[in-house]
């Protein structure tokens, strides 16, 4: 007999309902209410994993502490329950192909043939109940990618309801996110696309247990009665989920809608302690009450698409409620941007952020960002590729290395200043071979990272293949560029600041991947503050 219980999170109707902030707000509850809980996406597509995708493909890749490249669904997660996900908590069709096709050249499978059914679905089965065998949790929570119906869905589905014949009802549940849209000609909410998807899902032997029903109106009780009758559930298992104002409203909603009660009765557990969220409405009231407004510009290429830096997005919001500022992102394409109206673009701006990336493309927009915020005492953060930027045009435009670059830009540059780290120059495969995940670095005394951490050795996840070429430090250093952070063990330098401009650092890191909002992080907190500091000494 299984102790830990199973919830399923399929979606129906139409893709981008938000079941990963759904599942996380129902997870935030349970876990309020004293439950060990954890999330886990599983994505049907056949990349072994989202590192190899562009972010126009799916926003932004995640990274974990074990270095995994995942959806940014586990950023919600994280932001949501402060608690640490791994390689477990994504995995992809590609994934599950791939261990099974590794398992019938092992001779695993020897003398049989190999289907989707049962071999495709025993090991989706397996990598479900994964997280539950550790014992450290009492609920798991399984977000399937994809919307019903869908071929690549299919085996995801099939696994579904084996588990839940095998494991019973009181261990195993399904939520269905669906959209009840409003059709303004008619003026009415209307209920057939859920009843068809819920169908959907019947015809592959699975009955939805509780429908979350994402909603621009509210659905009134003739609607719910309808949707029970005609979707099989229970009236009070139909939960409405209005738009929100912030994705941080969403817990608080699902509380008002009974979504944990209902949940714990199906799944016979006591709902008898109330949900804690003391610490998370503190956040809501400060996100919500800014006592003023600063306005951050974020300079990338991907900017077009608002998932494709996610979790740099999220940090700004924890960072700015901490502040008790409003922290208004202005967005700016780094394609855009170059000598001629750098001061136009930037005007206005109290911080800005240079984003992570990949290749040539928009890089002279960014280094010239990086000038404007150097000579003109701008605070300046740069991420990961921000970092090798600010390490650029400190080379081109103080040191006076003309040409200088990335071997990643320009692998014929006269100057190296950002170079392919050893260890990746043997590497040929591009998926999952960065430097990835969790790294020690220790920081320099009296520096503004050692302040703003308050300690002397940090860990921060990494992605990337370039560093800081430390032939080059002394010439850096004596200039006025500073390495504050270095790995313990290899020396690579991490974090460069510079100690005479207010506020200027560069991270070879993602902070953005541990800010949650338990714990927004420190340097987009002491970032934010520098900004609120400039915008009030205008
Ligand atoms: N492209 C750079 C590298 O590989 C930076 C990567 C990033 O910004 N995540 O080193």
């Amino acid at each position: 007999m299984s102790t830990t219980k199973y919830i399923f999170v399929t979606g129906g109707v139409s893709s981008s309902l938000g079941k990963g902030i759904i599942a996380a707000s129902l997870a935030k509850l349970l876990q309020a209410r004293g439950y060990r809980v954890t999330i886990q996406k599983l994505d049907p597509y056949i990349n072994i994993d989202p590192g190899t995708l562009n972010p126009y493909e799916h926003g932004e890749c995640y990274v974990t502490q074990d270095g995994a490249e995942t959806d940014l669904d586990l950023g919600h997660y994280e932001r949501f329950l402060n608690v640490a996900t791994s390689q477990a908590n994504n995995v992809t069709t590609g994934r599950i192909y791939q261990s099974v096709i590794q398992k019938e050249r092992r001779g695993e499978f020897l003398g049989k043939t190999v289907q989707v059914v049962p071999h495709i679905t025993n090991e989706i089965k397996s990598r479900i109940q994964k997280l539950g065998k550790t014992g450290d949790y009492d609920i798991v929570i399984t977000e399937i990618g994809g919307t019903v119906g869908d071929i690549e869905s299919l085996p995801y589905i099939e696994a579904v309801r084996q588990l839940k014949w095998e494991l019973g009802d009181d261990n195993a549940l399904v939520i269905h996110l669906t959209l009840i849209p409003f059709l303004k000609a008619a003026g009415e909410l209307k209920t057939k696309p859920t009843q068809h998807s819920v169908k959907t899902l019947m015809e592959s032997g699975v009955n939805a247990d509780i429908l979350v029903c994402r909603t621009e109106h509210h659905i009134s009780m003739d609607i719910r009665r309808k949707l029970a009758l005609f979707c099989n559930v229970k009236q009070e298992a139909v939960i409405e989920s209005i738009d929100a104002s912030t994705i941080y409203d969403v817990p608080n909603l699902m509380l008002a809608e009974g979504l944990d009660t209902i949940t714990l009765s199906k799944l016979k557990l006591s709902d008898a302690t109330p949900p804690n969220l003391e610490h998370w409405n503190g956040f809501i009231k400060r996100l919500k009450n800014p006592k003023s407004e600063v306005q951050i510009g974020l300079i990338g290429k991907y900017v077009e698409l608002q998932d494709s830096y996610k979790s740099i997005l999220e940090s700004l919001i924890h960072a700015g409620a901490e502040n008790e500022v409003k922290v208004k992102v202005i967005s700016i394409h780094s394609e855009h941007i170059d000598k001629t109206n750098i001061a136009e673009s930037l005007k206005g701006l109290h911080g800005i952020i240079v984003a992570p990336g990949f290749g040539e493309r928009g890089v002279e927009g960014k280094i010239e960002a990086v000038r404007y915020a150097r000579e003109n005492e701008l605070p300046y953060f740069g991420i990961c590729l921000g970092m090798q930027m600010a390490v650029i045009e400190y080379a081109r435009n103080v040191l006076n290395l003309e040409g200088a670059n990335s071997s990643e830009m320009n692998a014929d540059t006269p100057y190296s200043v950002i170079d392919l780290m050893d260890e990746q120059k043997s590497i040929t495969n591009k998926g999952g071979t960065m430097r990835l995940g969790a790294w020690k670095c220790n920081l320099k005394k009296n520096s503004i990272v050692e302040q703003v951490y308050n300690s002397e050795t940090i860990e921060e996840r990494h992605r990337h293949r370039y560093e800081y070429n430390d032939e080059y430090r002394d010439q850096f250093e004596a200039a006025g560029l500073i390495a504050t952070g270095t790995n313990p063990d290899t020396g690579l330098v991490e974090i460069i600041e510079i100690p005479t401009h207010p506020w200027f650092v560069g991270v070879q890191y993602h902070p953005e991947y541990k800010s949650t909002v338990a714990n927004p992080h420190p340097l987009f907190v002491a970032f934010v503050k520098a900004a609120l500091d400039h915008s009030e000494n205008e």
